[in-house]
């Protein structure tokens, strides 16, 4: 792979309390970010990639998605939560096959890349297929099988949720230098019961995977726990040592003070999905009281059937948005902690942040560039409010991973587009649909 210079951009690097860097040189070298400087580095001789009037960012880090439901954007808007899984999503996702999953993972992994995410935190089923559209993608990912029981008969060694779960540790685990991870992953307290929790927590603790939850979602789903077990989804799972790993739970839109307070005091991770949580009409979650209890909030777009995009843009204004009008103060979630909670705190739920979420030499070269010169970008009195309030994941010409340019100018250099869209026309659509 041939080194890369960005020449003369404005490097938003997101390292420190003042991350913008004007007319700076960043090199990529082996993948990696190698230097940024404010003059050019001696004797380059690989791609200059003229930077004037374009913003350099590491790639955004998408927390929450289930990819492949891309295929179902705009199949059912304005239900409530539930109305909207057992009515619609349900039936449709009962005749998904392999097939389906991949063309939807290729397709969502498409729009990720064209608008600025170079990782993204995954939870469904059929994961070999969406593994498959990952490796192919050059995007990176830690996937899970999300895992359910509704009933008391449960078996660790025959559970299709756990033998799957097992074997994607077993065969995908740390694929292409950790590019792709596997998690442990329960789809969610009202979904499954004591035993599927234990049971994968102790998988998950003993073999050092990540574990991937919906928690606390909706009102129903959380005051529905407290009348079952008395306790609250975060405190019922923290008895069966769900959070004895680095976790990440997605919504966390009803928890309480002392929810906060245990995923606090566990290290959890939480996915915020603003976006999401307003559509399905689920709430708002206290990400101010979340961030003042040290708690590492990060984002994500759900996924695109209760979105209706993977634009994680959209998702960082409205994160900076709405707290501010739930709360009355304007700065309830800064800018810059908006654009933080897409980048290194979405490293860190991920467990990468040693490895991505800022640009310092020695990370992995996974960095967005975006073209800063389009009208509703001009004036720039101050690049992290244009990044926040203005620009749109349309406004990024390239996109990087690990030095690998995987999309540039409109045009993917490891998907192919067109092909993914035939499959979706001629296979997809008629077996969900037709
Ligand atoms: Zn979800």
């Amino acid at each position: 792979m041939r080194d890369t210079l960005f020449e003369n951009v404005t490097a938003v690097t997101m390292d420190g309390d003042t991350p913008v860097r004007p007319d700076s040189y960043v090199l990529v070298s082996g993948g990696r970010i190698a230097s940024v400087t404010d003059s050019p580095p001696p004797d380059f001789s690989g791609e200059r990639i003229d930077g004037r009037g374009k913003v350099l960012l590491p790639g955004l880090v998408n927390c929450h998605t289930h990819i492949p439901m891309t295929v179902l954007r705009g199949y059912a808007d304005d239900y409530d939560l539930q109305t909207w899984l057992t009515k619609y999503i349900f039936p449709v996702e009962a005749k998904l096959d392999g097939r389906c999953v991949r063309a939807g993972a290729l397709l969502g992994i498409a729009e990720a890349l064209a608008s600025g995410t170079t990782s993204f935190t995954d939870m469904y089923y059929f994961c070999d297929d969406i593994l498959a559209a990952v490796e192919e993608s050059g995007i990176k990912a830690n996937v899970s099988r999300g895992t359910s029981l509704f009933s008391e008969d449960f078996s660790f060694e025959s559970h299709p949720g756990c033998v799957e779960m097992r074997r994607l540790h077993r065969e995908w685990d740390g694929r292409d230098g950790g590019r792709i991870r596997i998690e442990a992953s329960i789809h969610a307290e009202y979904t499954s019961n004591p035993k599927l929790w234990a049971a994968v927590a102790e998988y998950a603790a003993e073999n050092g995977l990540g574990m991937h939850v919906h928690l606390s979602e909706t009102r129903k789903e959380h005051e529905d726990c407290i009348a079952k077990y008395g306790a609250s989804p975060a405190a019922i799972l923290d008895r069966y040592g769900v959070w004895g790993t680095r976790a990440v739970a997605a919504h966390c839109v009803r928890v309480t003070g002392d929810d906060m307070d245990l995923l606090a005091a566990r290290g959890v991770n939480v996915a915020h999905n603003p976006v999401s949580n307003l559509k399905l009409a689920s709430g708002i979650a206290p990400v101010p009281a979340l961030l003042a209890r040290g708690i590492n909030v990060a984002l994500g777009t759900d996924s695109v059937a209760s979105n209706n995009s993977h634009d994680l843009f959209e998702e960082i204004k409205t994160a900076a948005l709405i707290h501010k009008g739930a709360s009355g103060d304007p700065r309830a979630v800064s800018a810059l902690d908006a654009l933080r909670l897409a980048t290194f705190n979405g490293a860190r739920a991920q467990g990468r942040a040693d490895e991505c979420g800022r640009m310092v030499p020695g990370m992995d070269a996974d960095l967005i560039l975006l073209d800063f010169d389009r009208p509703h970008l001009v004036p720039c009195h101050n690049v992290v409010s244009n990044l926040v309030y203005s620009a749109r994941g349309s406004d990024v010409v390239l996109t990087m991973v690990r030095g690998r340019i995987l999309y540039r100018d409109g045009a993917f250099t490891t998907i192919d587009l067109p092909r993914v869209r035939r499959e979706l026309e001629d296979y997809v659509l008629p077996t969900l649909f037709g």
